[in-house]
């Protein structure tokens, strides 16, 4: 057993000022049960915890880190940049260049305006779509995670509207109404909700991949119908490109699809492992944010030059050529050989992959909505996770997080995982 006596103990003191222990609520491994490590540091494709533990990390920060931990070009660009200061309060260049980066790589997007979290992005992306409309109702989807805003922290109601319910309290009612929810790949069960809510619809939100339910991909022609009857009713779409924007391509998942949204919310990526998070859209609606419109949205630290350096320096190195391609075949020789270890081991697990995000589900039935997701064997997963974690791989603490694979990951982090991951599932079968 890896010694995690240090852990364990800050453990406790953590949770003497901070509610759980933590500063967002997954860290805690409450889903596997047992304490969390605590990170001493990390480099490429790996993590060090308190104990001198070291581990192959297939969270990646939970999307940010493209590039592996630490890329020595995305901090020596963060080091010059707090050499010059950590925070003006005033416009700087790399506000312009980042944002001009942005704007140039995702078509649909001709102004983007920088805040620090997906959380902002999605919550500011919503205020101006309520505002650009004149409606209040917004459309998402069963699965879907856009950050914590009060709209989004919402199930599906019983009533013949699924106007939702607020699924965590302190969310007033009032919001949750204003809520409706879809189910994601039922492109019915959109079009319903339409036609006895479509006027009072500002915007469907919907993450054009699905990565907080596992990883679901979207059917074919599911997410064109959805930009069919937004635009038939007058509402808005914005894709939540949190975690797919220039994670698939140098751009949005929206390239690929050759889909145009209206507004397109980012993060992680973005920011190279820095706080930030961007929404940006049409002109026509994005003029409308204030000071150049009168909807009010601002950020002390928005645009914060450590940030934007972040940013600029791992936008840049996703520019160079075959990254996408290198890192996808580094994906799915990890994806291919466990299909063959699971086969090996006569078991009949699910694996959803896309580029370099890859999920593995304990269900025997093919994962394309959140349903098939909830029917997943969470104590069985939880062990699974627990096991390969005493073999120094670090898998996401949850059955419903994806793992991310870096560019970092080397071929022998993959065969390693691989060997272990043959291990585990003899020990556990
Ligand atoms: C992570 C995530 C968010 C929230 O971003 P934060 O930076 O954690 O606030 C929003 N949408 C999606 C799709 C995400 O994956």
């Amino acid at each position: 057993m890896l010694s995690m006596d240090k852990s364990k103990e800050i453990f406790i003191t953590a949770k003497e000022y901070i509610p759980g222990g933590v500063n967002s609520p997954v860290r805690a491994f409450k889903a596997v049960g047992m304490d969390p490590l605590f990170i001493k540091k990390t480099k490429g494709s790996k993590i060090y915890d308190l104990d001198g533990n070291s581990f192959i990390d297939y969270v990646c920060s939970w999307g940010p880190l493209i590039l592996g931990h630490a890329h020595p070009q995305v901090v020596q660009a963060i080091c010059q940049a707090a050499e010059l200061g950590t925070s003006y309060g005033a416009p700087c260049e790399g506000e312009v260049e980042l944002a001009r980066m942005i704007c140039e790589a995702i078509p649909s997007i001709d102004k983007v305006r920088m805040v620090n979290s997906g959380t902002e992005a999605t919550m500011s992306a919503v205020r101006l779509a309520r505002a650009y409309t004149g409606r209040n109702a917004i459309l998402k989807f069963a699965g879907c995670y856009h950050g914590h805003g009060d709209s989004f922290l919402i199930k599906a109601g019983s009533g013949l509207l699924t106007a939702g319910v607020p699924n965590s309290p302190g969310v007033p009612a009032a919001i949750a109404e204003q809520t409706l929810v879809a189910n994601y790949n039922d492109i019915d069960s959109v079009t319903k909700i339409f036609a006895q809510a479509g006027s009072d619809i500002a915007a469907v939100i919907v993450e054009p991949v699905a990565g907080n339910m596992g990883l679901v991909l979207p059917e074919p022609g599911f997410l064109q119908a959805l930009r069919e009857i937004t635009e038939q009713y007058g509402a808005l779409m914005i894709f939540d490109e949190v975690i797919s924007g220039f994670r698939f391509c140098y751009g949005g998942y929206q390239n690929i699809l050759g889909i145009t949204p209206d507004l397109t919310a980012l993060g992680k990526i973005i920011g190279g492992g820095l706080p930030v998070g961007a929404y940006g859209g049409k002109r026509e609606i994005m003029s409308m944010i204030a000071p150049e419109g009168d909807v009010y949205q601002a950020g002390t630290l928005s645009g914060n030059p450590l940030a934007m350096a972040a940013g600029i320096a791992s936008l840049k190195l996703l520019q160079a050529k075959n990254f996408y391609s290198s890192l996808e075949i580094t994906t799915s020789r990890l994806t291919n050989g466990l299909k063959t270890i699971l086969a090996d081991h006569g078991l009949n697990y699910q694996i959803n992959q896309s580029g370099s995000l890859f999920c593995l589900f304990f269900t025997n039935v093919q994962v394309a909505d959140y349903v098939a997701v909830l029917s997943c064997d969470t104590e069985k997963y939880a062990e699974f996770f627990r096991a390969l974690l005493q073999k120094g791989i670090y898998f996401p603490p949850s059955q419903f997080e994806l793992c991310f694979v870096s560019s970092a990951h080397l071929p022998q982090d993959i065969e390693k995982t691989l060997a272990e991951i043959d291990k585990v599932l003899d020990e556990i079968y």
